[in-house]
C-alpha cells in the first residue's frame, strides 16, 4: 500500500501512513467512534422521549373521546399533562380560514382562540 499524507478525522492532525489507515492512532479511532456512538445514542434518546409525548398525548384523547367528551379546553389538556408542542399532522381546517386540524395519530383537534378544543377521531382508512 501507498504512504498518503492526510487528515486525522479525530485531532485534525496531519499524518501518513498506509493508505487505509483512516487514523492517526488507536486512540484517535477509538475516541472518534465512542463520540459517533454517543451521537447516536442522544439522538435516539431525543426520538424515544418524543414518542412518550405523543403516546401520552393521545391515550389522554382517547380518555377523553372515549368517555364522549368531544370539547375540552386547552388549560384542561394541559392540567392533564398534554404536551401541545408536538403533533402528527396538522392541515388547514375547511370550515374556518383561520385555524387548523391538528393530528394525534387517529385523533385529531382543533384549537380555538378562546381556548376550546374540540376533539375527533379520522375515521379508518380500508386497506
Ligand atoms: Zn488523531
Amino acid at each position: 500500500m501507498e504512504e498518503e499524507k492526510r487528515c486525522c478525522p479525530n485531532c485534525n492532525r496531519p499524518f501518513t501512513g498506509r493508505s487505509d489507515k483512516k487514523f492517526c492512532s488507536d486512540s484517535c479511532r477509538t475516541m472518534f467512534n465512542n463520540r459517533i456512538k454517543r451521537a447516536c445514542r442522544t439522538q435516539h434518546g431525543e426520538l424515544s422521549r418524543i414518542d412518550r409525548i405523543l403516546k401520552k398525548n393521545h391515550a389522554i384523547i382517547e380518555r377523553l373521546y372515549s368517555r364522549g367528551e368531544r370539547e375540552t379546553t386547552f388549560t384542561e389538556l394541559f392540567g392533564m399533562g398534554f404536551n401541545f408542542e408536538y403533533q402528527t399532522s396538522m392541515r388547514e381546517n375547511p370550515d374556518t380560514a383561520s385555524s387548523y386540524i391538528i393530528g394525534c395519530y387517529d385523533y385529531t383537534y382543533v384549537i380555538s382562540r378562546d381556548g376550546r378544543v374540540r376533539l375527533g377521531k379520522r375515521s379508518v382508512i380500508p386497506l
